[in-house]
């Protein structure tokens, strides 16, 4: 289980989050919603550590997350796609790749995760040996999931992973997420297109302001015309 209790993130004097509990079981697929500003890439960051929060508490099944670099928590099963993809844009998909593999628990079995992962991105298999840089946006989304896939996590952190691209390539890349989710990965998705996160999501957070403004189960939510206004922004 990831857990985040009572998380607050200030920057300077801008409280950027506000008191936050969430948690996402193993296996389980989470959106986190929200209009632009509303803390959600500041939570992500924090869980990946590259944000200090002021103060809270972030735990995987029980162990402390918060007074980790980054790196070590890659190392225990817990990996972010940030927004703007951070991948190596001179380097190969195949560098690129490598450098996601870097974990312990990924080395053994690197060279199998890397053949899931090009059957799960098929383009990505045709185009291992180009530069990142010379790719379309959805091609280096794609390069930025399998990176993160390559640490062998049990949960994925994903930072709007649509963000630049147009609907039939984030149709495309939900398909994708569908199949990593079928494989019993944890996600934890950002996503401004709330219709394809409460498809993809059994569950909803919607935060406001950094704080926690509703929660629910995504069927539930869809179901419901106030529920679903709500989560749309449509108050
Ligand atoms: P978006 O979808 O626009 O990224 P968000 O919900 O992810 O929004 P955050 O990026 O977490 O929101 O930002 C929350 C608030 O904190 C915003 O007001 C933002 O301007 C501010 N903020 C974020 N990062 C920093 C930073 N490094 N320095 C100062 N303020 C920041």
């Amino acid at each position: 289980m990831l857990e985040i209790r009572d998380l607050t993130i200030r920057y300077g004097r801008h409280l950027a989050v506000d008191g936050l509990s969430l948690q996402v079981a193993p296996g389980e697929t989470v959106a986190l919603l929200g209009a632009n500003g509303a803390g959600k890439s500041s939570t992500l960051n924090a869980i990946a550590g590259r944000v200090r929060p002021a103060a809270g508490q972030i735990s995987l099944s029980g162990g402390d997350l918060l007074s980790l670099p980054p790196h070590h928590v890659v190392d225990l099963g817990v990996a972010l796609v940030p927004e703007g993809r951070g991948v190596f844009g001179p380097l190969s998909v195949e560098e690129n790749l490598r450098l996601g593999a870097n974990p312990l628990r990924a080395r053994a079995r690197e060279a199998a995760t890397r053949d899931e992962i090009f059957s799960l991105f098929p383009r990505l298999a045709e185009r291992r040996r180009q530069a990142v840089n010379t790719m379309s946006g959805g091609e280096q989304q794609m390069v930025a999931i399998a990176r993160a896939l390559m640490s062998a996590p049990d949960y994925l952190l994903l930072d709007e992973p649509s963000l630049g691209l147009a609907p039939v390539v984030t149709e495309e890349l939900f398909a994708a997420l569908a199949q990593i989710k079928a494989r019993g990965l944890a996600i934890l998705l950002i996503e401004q297109n709330v219709r394809l996160s409460l498809a993809l999501a059994s569950r909803a957070y919607l935060l406001t302001s950094g704080r926690m403004a509703g929660a629910g189960d995504s069927a539930a939510i869809a179901a419901d015309p106030k529920l679903t206004e709500i989560f749309l922004g449509r108050r």
